[in-house]
């Protein structure tokens, strides 16, 4: 792991951190609904796009924007839209590019909200393939006429799977389709897709942008290189003009205002302040996930996954495309439901919450809370089994949670069978 190689400076001193209108140094709240004109031609003047300026924060608002720059500036991409939820701004990029009677060839183990928005795009015409693992061979085979996009997630959670962005990109561009990337679990820390060949970037901010627990939030970063063949994408067919920007331009204009999933003001302004420690936290985080999962690897009756533990079946992809980075999440088989529980119930300092990406460590038991809905099969492809605990693991100190973890697991021993777990 090097270190940030300038990732903190150029965040806290990129060209979208300065010039804001009182020369402030965070984006000030503009905490309002509409903005006020000296007369009717101005106003019109900007719904015509003919000048700059805001008029509804639906559509645009000054604190909003410059969230939305940073992430651009961040990731390297040529526009970029903030939504109200990860979930808002996956709904916003997929209803942008695709309409009734397309397909998406989509995988890699996704969150569940966005297996649950599939089912919903299915009853609107859009046919969303899914494969288990993304991957040039699995991919392939799937593409025809009616394939619009490609949509995984960079590093699955928790069966950690990364997705090789530089070849399935090359696979989708040959066909003419864009690759669309969750980085929700990797951060632009961790990995830029757009740097490895991917056209859209995703995130939920509600995770470690924001890195604070305190506001949900999503955004959509364009690429604005993926070159859009208008005959094929016929969902962008109108915003031809705009080339590669096509898609910039029809979120702004178009699909992303008409959702109305806006970001509020204070959650950007929330969600900036987070940034502003997203490579110090992330460095943490890692650091301690790793000395974390290599400790419990070393504990019997308990089976540990972690992206740097040459175990995991992902360990050389992530030295090849995270920097030799595992990201926040492990998790580990306690070898029943049961144990799971005691584990978890007598941690001290993991919280138990449903989220990931918090400066405090979280645990749960995903079978019984994130996986409910889900189906035997649907439950073990994303890598979840009956006895799994999953951990976001946060900034504290590396020992403490090592110490903590190792009591939990040792004072949930019933007996010498404990030992020997078997884990199908
Ligand atoms: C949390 C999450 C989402 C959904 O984001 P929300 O902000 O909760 O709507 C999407 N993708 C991934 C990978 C997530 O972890």
């Amino acid at each position: 792991m090097e270190y940030d190689c300038g990732f903190n400076t150029k965040l806290l001193h990129g060209k979208t951190s300065k010039g804001f209108p009182n020369r402030e140094i965070l984006p000030p709240i503009s905490q309002v609904t509409a903005f006020r004109y000296d007369s009717m031609e101005e106003l019109e003047r900007v719904f015509l796009h003919k000048s700059m300026g805001y008029a509804y924060s639906r559509i645009g608002n000054p604190t909003i924007t410059a969230f939305e720059q940073r992430i651009q500036e961040l990731e390297g991409g040529a526009g970029a839209v903030c939504c109200s939820s990860g979930m808002s701004a996956i709904t916003a990029a997929l209803l942008s590019i695709c309409e009734s009677g397309d397909e998406i060839i989509a995988g890699n183990c996704l969150y569940g909200g966005t297996i649950g928005l599939f089912h919903d795009l299915e009853k609107w015409g859009i046919h969303i393939v899914s494969v288990k693992d993304l991957t040039e061979e699995t991919v392939k085979p799937l593409i025809n006429a009616h394939t619009k996009a490609i949509f995984g997630e960079l590093i699955s959670n928790p069966s950690l799977k990364v997705m090789n962005v530089p070849s399935i990109s090359r696979l989708a561009h040959e066909a003419g389709i864009p690759l669309i990337v969750d980085s929700t679990t990797a951060t632009p820390f961790i990995a830029r897709p757009l740097e490895l060949g991917a056209d859209i970037v995703i995130h939920s901010t509600s995770k470690y942008l924001n890195g604070g627990g305190n506001s949900i939030g999503g955004v959509i970063v364009d690429g604005g290189t993926f070159r859009w063949n208008f005959e094929k994408h016929t969902a962008l067919r109108e915003f031809k003009k705009f080339g590669k920007l096509a898609l910039s331009v029809r979120l702004r204009t178009d699909t992303w205002e008409n959702l109305g999933g806006c970001m509020a003001p204070m959650n950007a302004f929330l969600s900036y302040i987070g940034t502003d420690t997203l490579g110090l936290r992330m460095q943490r985080i890692c650091e301690n996930a790793d000395r974390l999962a290599h400790a419990l690897d070393q504990m019997k009756g308990i089976q540990v996954s972690y992206l740097t533990l040459p175990s995991h079946p992902c360990y050389e992809e992530a030295k090849d495309i995270l920097d030799g980075y595992g990201g926040g999440i492990l998790s580990f088989r306690a070898g029943s439901k049961e144990r799971a529980f005691r584990i978890i119930n007598s941690l001290k300092y993991a919280c138990i919450a449903s989220n990931i990406g918090d400066v405090r460590t979280l645990v749960i038991h995903p079978a019984s809370t994130l996986y409910i809905q889900a189906s035997k099969e649907e439950m073990q492809a994303a890598g979840v089994y009956e006895d799994t605990v999953r951990v976001s693991v946060g900034i504290e100190s590396a020992d403490d949670l090592i110490a903590d973890f190792t009591e939990a697991i040792n004072n949930s021993r019933e007996g010498k069978e404990d030992e020997n777990y078997s884990f199908r």
